[in-house]
């Protein structure tokens, strides 16, 4: 696929997805912790899109892509292939908007996703990842049924949305000296830059990786998009290859710099949130914490936000995390 330019989405198209979002999404509240502020002498603002419909922020770059369809593709649906948040937010995305939606996940995908996603109203079709190729499948089942297929991160419309939550969190508390944001394929991260980049153009932001999952950080070094083998971490909402196109585009010319944390460093981060806030932060949500913790940056003195991507994780494996 070749760059094209006109694809990259700019700050207005951030603000005209506020507007389309303004009424779907949860203004997710910002919380604080002194404990924290204690600790980095810093005062730290954490915006927390766990607690948002579907418990992630992933609603909002899905929505304002749906909502962008014409009455043509509106009646044919939207198809979207993902493990994860992506899945159920393009779900209740095409509830709202009363279009099809086709979701295509892996066979051995846990259980209270794939109900999740059903429960929504969207079709669920599973495949076996280890002997498909679902990107193959996804795009017959899109030309069978003329369905448009709706990416993760790599679209226009799904980065734009994704940058009203660093928008609201800079309505909320201007004047952040620094941002921390998990990074994934990157399309919150270029929709969050956007953002910062025109209302605060002094501050800092910071995409967060897992250190096991690199990508990001190896790419900025060489200036172009390094793919890796699936990275065994925690994160499996960072477990991405690559980064898009699109994203890296906007986070190489933006971006103050990628940090990366442990596996063991997310779980302190999680547990952190559940004692001292009283929130449940899936292990990928915790990555902004973690690099602000252990980033080695000296943030003394300034305003500092964190984004909270998510709290989707199963009872039992956040039990077993915590409890080790
Ligand atoms: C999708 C997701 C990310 C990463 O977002 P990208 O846009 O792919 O970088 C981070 N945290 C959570 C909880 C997610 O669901």
């Amino acid at each position: 696929m070749t760059m094209n330019n006109r694809l990259l989405p700019t700050y207005d198209d951030v603000v005209a997805a506020s507007k389309r979002l303004e009424r779907v999404i949860h203004h997710t509240p910002i919380l604080r912790s002194r404990t924290l502020n204690d600790r980095l002498g810093a005062e730290v603002f954490f915006k927390c899109e766990n607690l948002q419909r579907t418990g992630a922020f992933k609603l909002r770059g899905a929505y304002n892509a749906l909502s962008l369809f014409t009455p043509e593709q509106k009646r044919h649906g939207v198809l979207a292939y993902s493990t994860g948040n992506h899945s159920q937010a393009v779900a209740l995305a095409a509830q709202i908007l009363d279009m099809p939606a086709l979701i295509l996940m892996p066979e051995d995908a846990q259980a209270a996703k794939l109900a999740a996603t059903r429960a929504y109203g969207a079709q669920v079709l599973t495949y076996n990842r280890f002997t498909e190729d679902r990107e193959a499948i996804s795009h017959r089942l899109a030309q069978e049924r003329g369905m448009t297929v709706i990416p993760p991160f790599n679209h226009r419309d799904v980065i734009a949305g994704q940058g009203t939550a660093a928008m609201e969190l800079l309505e909320q508390v201007p004047n952040l000296d620094y941002l921390f944001v998990c990074l994934g394929g990157g399309g919150l991260l270029a929709g969050s830059l956007l953002v910062a980049k025109q209302q605060t153009p002094d501050c800092k932001v910071y995409g967060a990786e897992p250190e096991a999952g690199n990508d990001a950080q190896q790419s900025l070094r060489a200036g172009r998009i390094i793919t890796i083998p699936a990275p065994r971490t925690l994160a499996d909402g960072a477990q991405t290859q690559a980064l898009g196109e699109l994203p890296f585009a906007l986070i190489r010319e933006h971006v103050q710099g990628i940090l990366t944390a442990t596996d063991e460093q997310l779980v302190e981060a999680m547990r952190f949130y559940a004692e001292r806030m009283k929130i449940v932060v899936e292990p990928t949500g915790a990555l902004s914490l973690a690099v602000a913790m252990h980033g080695g940056l000296d943030l003394s003195g300034s305003r500092v936000g964190i984004l909270i991507t998510g709290g989707n994780i199963d009872m039992a494996r956040y039990a077993r995390l915590l409890g080790e």
